[in-house]
């Protein structure tokens, strides 16, 4: 367990000042934070949660709704705000100090915003959206030009799928995949700015990105174990350093408080052809008939699992990259960025 104490912040708002509102509200942001945060655990020791509300919160003590939920077990603080001139009303904030914790997951619920950007470190953009929308190509170039990092989280599920095949490992035995898990190594590296993803210490870049391991990533993907595991390493590269990251369940899952989020798509006659043309370049032997239908089975599986599907994300902003060029969507994102990102100067 590391002892570095990390500081998690959340907030939220209350529907009416009664004390049925108040406990619901502060209840769910709390409860939001610790399994956000997987605190409470062995290793992530909450030290202390202060709660602050606004004046016009006066039904019920926030403080004792979070004791009474028993939703987190610490020394409790709760405080009035001064009244400031125009910000949100009936508004709770949270500040939790925990040890052992990598990274921070703040949490915002029902309206409220961050209100200290800085203190929430690293900027993030998150694009998701089906196989072959673009997501890859329109990253790596904005990654470039706006001199951020570009995580590419599918190529990470490719290496699980990999090393699941690899193993002989079938993807209805659950035992062997959760002890496969427990033995295996991923780890994404930066080389002149390119992500190299290395499984078990070998550079699996070029093997990840043939057809057959598509299927493997998009099954083995489904599965809650990989999920966590993953989610959890984006998590913390994200929070060491501004990263554009293209995925699934980005804006939904890995980053719900990530200031800008896409959501790209594109018809599935123009993502086959992209995707059969890219194969083809790459010296591939494939059909075009067999990649739409393949496709179109990703596209199934991805947006119907239990497990965090491929959806929009309330606040992302759709595009339709079907008619667009690559350097037309590019501009378009990138005057979005710069727009969010001006606002946290
Ligand atoms: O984006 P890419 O085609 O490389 O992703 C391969 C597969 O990995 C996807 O079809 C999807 O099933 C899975 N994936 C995911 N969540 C992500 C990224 C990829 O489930 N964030």
């Amino acid at each position: 367990m590391n002892d570095k104490i990390a500081v998690i912040r959340g907030a939220t708002t209350v529907n009416s000042d009664t004390a049925k509102d108040i406990c619901e509200s502060v209840t769910e942001l709390v409860g939001k934070l610790v399994s956000e945060n997987g605190l409470n655990t062995e290793d992530n020791k909450p030290i202390f949660c202060i709660i602050s509300s606004t004046a016009d919160i006066t039904a019920y003590y926030p403080a004792r709704a979070v004791r009474e939920s028993g939703v987190l077990d610490c020394p409790l603080f709760s405080c009035l705000e001064p009244p400031i001139k125009g910000s949100l009303p009936m508004c709770v904030r949270v500040m939790v100090e925990a040890v052992g914790l990598d990274s921070a997951r703040h949490v915002y619920l029902r309206g409220a915003k961050v209100l200290r950007p800085d203190l929430c470190g690293t900027f993030a953009v998150a694009i998701d959206g089906p196989s072959g929308a673009g997501k890859s190509t329109i990253a790596k170039l904005l990654a470039k030009s706006l001199n951020m990092t570009y995580l590419d989280t599918g190529a990470m599920y490719r290496a699980i799928g990999l090393k699941m095949h690899n193993s002989g490992i079938n993807i209805s035995d659950e035992a062997g995949i959760n002890r496969i898990l427990c033995d295996t190594d991923i780890s994404v590296e930066y080389k002149d700015g390119v992500q190299k993803v290395y499984l078990d210490g070998k550079d699996v870049g070029e093997e990840i990105r043939k057809h057959y391991v598509s299927k493997l990533a998009s099954d083995f993907s489904a599965i809650e174990s990989v999920r966590k595991k993953l989610v959890e390493m984006q998590r913390k590269i994200a929070s060491e350093r501004d990263c554009i990251l293209d995925g699934r369940d980005i804006g939904t899952k890995v980053l719900p408080n990530a200031p800008v989020k896409f959501f790209l798509t594109a018809s599935t006659e123009v993502r086959a052809k992209r995707r059969y043309d890219e194969l083809t370049a790459k010296g591939e032997k494939c059909d075009f008939v067999t990649v739409k239908k393949d496709i179109e089975s990703r596209d199934y599986n991805d947006s119907h699992r239990k497990v965090d599907p491929l959806k929009r994300a309330a606040d992302a902003i759709e595009i339709d990259s079907s008619d667009m060029s690559v350097e037309q969507v590019v501009a378009k994102m990138t005057e979005e960025i710069e727009r969010k990102r001006g606002e946290r100067k």
